[in-house]
C-alpha cells in the first residue's frame, strides 16, 4: 500500500535510473513529491486540424492521419528521418532530426495516429519536426481529458528521454493506483464558505482537468490551501508568542511624554503617524513583549514617533535604545533626537564603533546605574560589555540588515525581553509583508507629512551631460546644494571606484574651485573621512556632494535638493527611491535626474519611467516585486515562505487575504486545533509541522 512518503520508484515504469534523475532535476523523490508537481500550463486539445486548414502560425496543434511511408536522409553530419503524413484533406512530413533509428523502428505505417506539434511551413507545404505521437486506440483510452497539462521540465530530462507524456503516464499510473482519493485537509465550514472544491477533486483536476472550469477551481482550491496553511503557521506562532512570551507593561503615559508633547512638539502630527502612535501604546501597555514591524516611506516622519514610543518607556522606569546599521545614520538619529529634546532633563548618548575608550566606559557606567536614558548606536550597541540597567524598548533602523541572531541579543540583558520596533524605509508590498512578516505585527505610515512638494524627477541620457551641468550650476547659484551618485556593485568594485574617480575629476572641472567646493564619500573610506566630508556637506561648505550609494539610506540634508543619479539603470528600484529620497527634504521644489547611456535593459526601462511617473514607495514597491519576484527582494532566507508551489504572492493577492483572515479566525476561536470540525486541518498542520511541507496528505 502507498502512503505519502514512498518512494517513486515502486510506481510502474519508474526504474532506478529514471528515479535518480527525477530526484536530481525535480527533487522528486516520493510519491506525494510526484503527485504535487503541478503543470505550469495546459494546451487546449479540443481541437483537431485537417492539413488543409493548416496556417502559418506558432502555436501547437493536433492532427489525425496516417503514415505512409518513411525515408532517411544523410545529412551532413548523421541523418535525418521523414515521414509522409496523409489525411483525408492534404499530405505533409513529420521530421527528426535525433533518435531516428528509434523512432523508425516503433512508428506504424498506415495506423491512425495523432500527432502532436509546431508547424513549419516551406513553398505552401507544411511539416512538423519532433511530433508527439499517439496511436488513436491509445489516445481514446488514456486518462485525459481537453486540457493537457504541461510539467515544468528540464533540458537533461528531454534528452534522456522523459518527455510531458513520460510525466502524464506517470501521473496517470500513480492516480490508478490511489483510486484518485485523498484526505481533506479543510474543514467543511471552510470549503462551504468559499465555494471550495474536494482536496480529491482539485488533485484530480490539476493534473487532468475535465473543463476549464474545475480547472479553474482546482487552482483556486490548491492556492487557497497552501497560502491557508502558510497563514496558519504565521498566525500561530504570532499568537503563541503573543501570550508566552511576557513583556514588560508600560501601564502609564507620564511626564517624558506629556512634556514633550504639550511642549516640545515641533509639529502636528500626521494622522498616520497618530494611528501608528496608538497601536505601539496599545502594544506595550500589555504583559506581552511587542514585535512591531514600522514601514514607512522615506521622509514620512518615523524618528517622532521612534522618540514618543521612547519616551512611554522612560515614562515607566525603562531605558530605551536606537540601532542603526551605519554610524552616518546612528549619528543622524542621535542628533535629531538631541535636537527634538533640547530643554528636556533627558540623558541620551551615542555609541559606536568610533567612541573612545574612555568615553564609552563613562556610557557604559551610566547605562548600568539607569542614568543613562536612552542609547543611540550602531552594531555597538549588542556588544558583550554594554549593558543596560533596564531596558524597555528597543527600536531597530533598517530591518534588512540586522539578523534575527543579533536582535536576539539584546534580549538577552534582561530578564524579560524589551519591546522590539523594527522600522523601515523600504516599503515592503502588503502580500509580500503578510507572507514574511505574517507573525509581527505592522504598522504603516501611508501619509507624508503636510506641505511636501513633489521631486520633480527626469531621465537623461549620458550625451545630455551639459546640459545636466547647467542645471546644476543654477541650483547652486541658488543656494541649493546637489548629489551626485555613482553605483557601488560588490563583483566589480574595482571599476566602480574608477568611475567613481573618472566622475569625480570630470565635476572637479566643470566646477572648479574656489568657486566651487566639492566633497566625496565612498566606502574605502575611514568613517572618521567620511564623517568629516559628510559634516562639511551638512553645514554647506561645500555644494557637491560625490558619493556611491553610502549614503543611501537615512542621511537628512534639507538644503540638499538636487540628486544626479549617474548610471541609473544598474540601480534597482528601491535603491533609487531611497537615493530619491535623500532630497525634498526642505521648503524647496527638489530635483532628481537619472543619467542613463543608449543602451537599456526592458526592465531598465520600466524601472526608469517608473521613478519618473510616481514618487509613491508602495506603488514602486509592487513594480520592483513584479520585475524581481518575491526570492530576490526579501533574500534567501525567506525561500521557505516564498517558494511556493502554486500559489504566486503578486497575483494571487485576493487569495492570500481570505486565507488570512480564515486562517485568522480559525485560531481565535480553536487555537490549537482541537475541535472536532478542524480535526482535517489540525491533522494537514501535525504533518506540515512534521514534514516541512504541507502537501503529503495520501489516504
Ligand atoms: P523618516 O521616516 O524618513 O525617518 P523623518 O522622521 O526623518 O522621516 O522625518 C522627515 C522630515 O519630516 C523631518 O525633517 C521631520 O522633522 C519632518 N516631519 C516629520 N513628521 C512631521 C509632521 N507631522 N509634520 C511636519 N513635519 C514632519
Ligand atoms: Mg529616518
Amino acid at each position: 500500500m502507498y502512503n505519502s512518503q514512498t518512494a517513486i520508484t515502486y510506481l510502474k515504469g519508474v526504474g532506478p535510473s529514471r528515479a535518480d534523475l527525477l530526484k536530481k532535476e525535480l527533487r522528486i523523490r516520493t510519491v506525494s513529491d510526484l503527485l504535487n508537481f503541478f503543470p505550469n500550463r495546459y494546451i487546449d486539445r479540443t481541437q483537431f486540424f485537417k492539413i488543409n486548414q493548416l496556417q502559418q502560425n506558432t502555436a501547437e496543434i493536433q492532427i489525425v492521419g496516417k503514415v505512409t511511408s518513411l525515408k532517411t536522409v544523410q545529412q551532413k553530419r548523421g541523418s535525418r528521418l521523414v515521414a509522409t503524413f496523409v489525411d483525408d484533406t492534404g499530405t505533409m512530413e513529420l521530421i527528426w532530426f535525433r533518435g531516428v533509428k528509434w523512432i523508425k523502428d516503433s512508428i506504424k505505417i498506415n495506423t491512425p495516429y495523432v500527432i502532436f506539434g509546431k508547424t513549419n511551413s516551406f513553398n505552401n507545404s507544411f511539416s512538423m519536426p519532433h511530433p508527439e505521437m499517439e496511436l488513436v486506440n491509445d489516445y481514446k483510452k488514456s486518462l485525459r481529458t481537453v486540457m493537457q497539462p504541461v510539467y515544468p521540465s528540464t533540458e537533461m530530462l528531454t534528452n534522456k528521454g522523459v518527455s510531458n507524456r513520460v510525466i502524464q503516464k506517470m501521473m496517470q499510473s500513480l492516480f490508478e493506483e490511489l483510486n484518485a482519493n485523498f484526505v481533506e485537509t479543510l474543514s467543511e465550514e471552510i470549503i462551504v464558505k468559499h465555494s471550495l472544491i474536494s482536496k480529491s477533486d482539485a488533485l484530480f483536476n490539476i493534473h487532468f482537468p475535465k473543463s476549464q472550469e474545475l480547472l479553474t477551481k482546482a487552482q483556486f482550491r490548491l492556492k487557497y490551501e497552501e497560502l491557508f496553511f502558510i497563514q496558519l503557521r504565521l498566525i500561530r506562532k504570532k499568537l503563541i508568542r503573543k501570550s508566552k512570551i511576557k513583556g514588560y507593561p508600560f501601564d502609564k503615559v507620564g511626564d517624558y511624554f506629556n512634556t514633550f508633547y504639550k511642549n516640545h512638539l515641533p509639529f502636528e502630527l500626521t494622522n498616520a503617524q497618530k494611528r501608528v502612535l496608538k497601536e505601539i501604546r496599545k502594544d506595550v501597555a500589555s504583559n506581552a513583549q511587542m514585535n512591531r514591524l514600522l514601514q514607512g516611506d522615506v521622509g514620512s516622519g518615523k524618528t517622532i514617533v521612534a522618540l514618543l514610543s521612547m519616551l512611554i518607556s522612560l515614562d515607566n522606569g525603562f531605558q530605551a535604545a536606537i540601532m542603526a546599521p551605519t554610524e552616518i545614520l546612528a549619528t543622524q538619529h542621535y542628533n535629531s533626537i538631541k535636537e527634538l529634546l533640547n530643554g528636556l532633563d533627558i540623558n541620551v548618548k551615542l555609541l559606536t564603533g568610533s567612541v573612545k575608550a574612555k568615553d564609552r566606559r563613562v556610557i557604559h557606567e551610566a547605562l548600568e546605574d539607569g542614568s543613562l536614558h536612552i542609547l543611540i548606536g550602531t552594531h555597538a550597541l549588542i556588544e558583550d560589555k554594554v549593558k543596560f540597567k533596564n531596558l524597555g524598548l528597543a527600536i531597530i533602523d533598517e530591518q534588512h540588515r540586522f539578523g534575527v541572531e543579533q536582535r536576539s541579543k539584546l534580549w538577552k540583558k534582561n530578564d524579560l525581553p524589551p519591546h522590539i520596533l523594527v522600522m523601515t524605509a523600504t516599503p515592503i508590498p502588503r502580500t509580500l509583508a503578510m507572507s514574511v512578516y505574517g507573525d509581527l505585527d505592522i504598522s504603516v505610515i501611508d501619509e507624508l507629512p503636510p506641505g511636501r512638494k513633489e521631486i520633480a524627477t527626469a531621465h537623461r541620457y549620458d550625451s545630455n551631460r551639459l546640459s545636466v551641468f547647467k542645471f546644476m550650476k543654477e541650483e547652486i547659484a541658488k543656494g541649493r546644494q546637489v548629489y551626485v551618485v555613482y553605483p557601488l556593485i560588490q563583483e566589480s568594485e574595482k571599476m566602480d571606484y574608477k568611475d567613481l574617480m573618472d566622475g569625480y575629476e570630470s565635476i572637479s572641472r566643470e566646477f572648479p574651485m574656489p568657486k566651487y567646493q566639492i566633497s566625496i564619500v565612498h566606502g574605502k573610506m575611514k568613517p572618521a573621512d567620511k564623517e568629516f566630508e559628510m559634516n562639511r556637506f551638512l553645514k554647506g561648505e561645500t555644494q557637491i556632494m560625490v558619493a556611491t550609494t553610502v549614503i543611501e539610506v537615512g542621511v537628512n540634508i534639507p538644503n540638499a535638493s538636487v540628486m544626479v543619479i549617474e548610471s541609473a539603470e544598474r540601480f534597482g528600484l528601491s535603491q533609487l527611491h531611497q537615493l530619491r529620497g535623500r532630497v525634498g527634504r526642505g521648503a524647496d521644489q527638489s530635483y532628481c535626474v537619472l543619467m542613463t547611456s543608449f543602451k537599456l535593459s526592458a526592465d531598465a526601462k520600466i524601472r526608469l519611467e517608473t521613478m519618473v511617473t510616481t514618487s509613491d514607495g508602495f506603488e514602486i514597491a509592487d513594480v520592483d516585486l513584479k520585475l524581481r519576484g518575491p526570492g530576490n527582494i526579501m533574500g534567501k532566507q525567506q525561500s521557505g515562505v516564498l517558494n511556493l508551489k502554486i500559489a504566486d504572492i503578486v497575483r494571487d493577492g485576493d487569495i492570500l487575504t481570505k486565507a488570512r483572515a480564515t486562517a485568522f479566525d480559525t485560531l481565535q476561536s480553536d487555537p490549537s486545533l482541537q475541535n472536532v470540525e478542524n480535526s482535517n486541518i489540525h491533522r494537514a498542520y501535525q504533518k506540515l509541522n512534521k514534514n516541512g511541507e504541507i502537501w503529503s496528505n495520501i489516504s
